[in-house]
């Protein structure tokens, strides 16, 4: 990707432009440098409102602010900025710390709105980018409405519904420009989407700033908390690490704020003006672990030292739906590797293979339910061998939220030490009979 043009972003003075032009501005992917997005045409969104006063209300102790503070809040569309932390950004303001919000993707890639707001079916390049350049400017508008200057606001003009494939392609412009922009901005507070977001974009972010921070020397990581915003049900109480409780200028200006993000709200107006009367919650990123309550992928161990086993529970749903896709991403510095397998409905072989090149690299097995234990993956422990971080996820044939995010695997050092003997399968298969067993693309347009 080395097309994109790139700068870089200071935080010396929020409410003058600095030399140069803006911060932060990217050229989407494949294409070539944008101006400054003020160009916002016919449709530019207008501010509702002006600066906010800041109120001093209480907050708990993981988003207590200051002066002393830097808030970096990264989004993947416009419009998670003021749903997922309308009454985050208004509470740093108001605290006088510094705050910074960059967008991963211009949001671009947004069909069914586009044709409700636009009257029109067929959306071609043109359109789309029509659609990116007044979502840039709905997104402007709305962080003004809430305090944060364009000054302060950054596009890096990643592919819209494509970040889920960058990180499975094994792209590293991402990771390298997240890298960069946190350091640069050397955040105290860093803000960005939760593995759990049904979302593939957002889940795939929350992957991308994982990978980006153990790039970071130890000492230089900030604190960071999480958002949902694509999630099924009320997230448990026990996600719940930081819970906001806006006032009511907080709510109204966060509810102005979401009016601003206009081709939106045809569709969705009522679900969008809904974030203006919730709390803002946010989650403490964890750890891996062996356990995980609320995934798919409930358990994930290396049994025996030579096995990867992974026990399921699978729930298809409206958003989620059909033949289950079982996906396998590894990471170390410099090499990423991203393998995937169908698994049968059942009981049956699994077989893993690599992302793009469609090679066979493992076969294991799943076994169905029995005598109350849920269903099995058993996979060769040595795939997870000297890989440093791992990621897996099920995605569904059909629907386009997933049925669950990423979920971040502890075992890689537990199978450090598998050898290599002990892969069942390593041979390639012939092309037909891997062809046959490849799981296929899903269509998310
Ligand atoms: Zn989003």
């Amino acid at each position: 990707m080395s097309g994109r043009a790139r700068s870089s972003a200071s935080w010396t003075d929020s409410s003058r432009p600095r030399e140069g032009g803006q911060p932060g501005i990217r050229a989407p992917a494949g294409g070539t440098a944008r101006g400054p997005a003020t160009g916002m045409g016919r449709e530019r969104a207008k501010p509702l409102c002006s600066r906010p006063h800041g109120d001093r209300t209480t907050v708990n102790d993981p988003l207590r602010l200051d002066r002393a503070d830097r808030v970096l809040v990264l989004a993947p569309h416009p419009d998670d900025e003021t749903l997922a932390t309308g009454g985050l950004l208004q509470r740093a303001l108001a605290a006088g710390a510094e705050v910074r919000v960059l967008f991963v993707t211009d949001g671009e890639d947004n069909p069914w709105a586009q044709r409700a707001t636009e009257h029109r079916w067929a959306i071609g390049p043109a359109d789309r980018e029509r659609w990116g350049e007044r979502r840039r400017g709905e997104a402007i508008a709305a962080l003004e409405c809430l305090g944060v200057s364009r000054w302060q606001t950054g596009f890096l003009g990643y592919p819209d519904q494509g970040i889920h494939r960058l990180l499975l392609d094994g792209d590293d412009d991402l990771i390298e420009t997240l890298t960069g922009e946190i350091a640069r901005v050397d955040p105290t507070l860093l803000v960005a989407p939760a593995l759990e977001d049904l979302h593939p974009d957002h889940s795939a972010l929350a992957v991308f700033v994982r990978l980006a921070l153990a790039r970071l020397a130890a000492g230089g990581r900030p604190r960071e908390r999480q958002f949902v915003v694509h999630h099924d049900g009320p997230l448990p109480a026990s996600a719940r690490d930081a819970v906001l409780t806006l006032t009511p200028e907080e709510r109204e200006r966060k509810r102005l704020a979401i009016l601003c993000h206009a081709s939106q709200l045809r569709l969705r107006r009522r679900a969008l003006l809904g974030f203006a009367d919730a709390q803002e919650l946010f989650l403490a990123p964890a750890a891996p672990g062996e356990h995980d309550a609320r995934h798919p992928v409930r358990h994930a161990r290396v049994d025996g030292g030579v096995a990867l086993l992974l026990e399921l529970e699978r729930r298809g749903r409206p958003g989620a739906f059909g033949a289950t896709d079982l996906w396998l991403l590894l990471e170390r510095p410099g090499h990423r590797l991203a393998l995937a397998g169908r698994l049968p409905r059942r009981a049956g072989p699994v077989e893993l293979f690599e992302r793009g090149g469609g090679s066979l690299v493992a076969r294991g097995e799943l076994r169905p339910r029995e005598r109350g234990l849920p269903d099995r993956v058993s996979l060769p422990a040595s795939l997870l061998s000297g890989w440093v971080q791992a990621y897996v996820k099920l995605e569904r044939r059909f629907g386009f939220f997933d049925e669950a995010g990423w979920r971040a695997l502890s075992c890689c050092a537990a199978a450090a030490e598998t050898p290599e003997r002990l892969v069942p399968y390593a041979a390639p298969l012939r092309a037909r009979e891997a062809a046959a067993a490849r799981p296929a693309r899903r269509d998310r347009g």
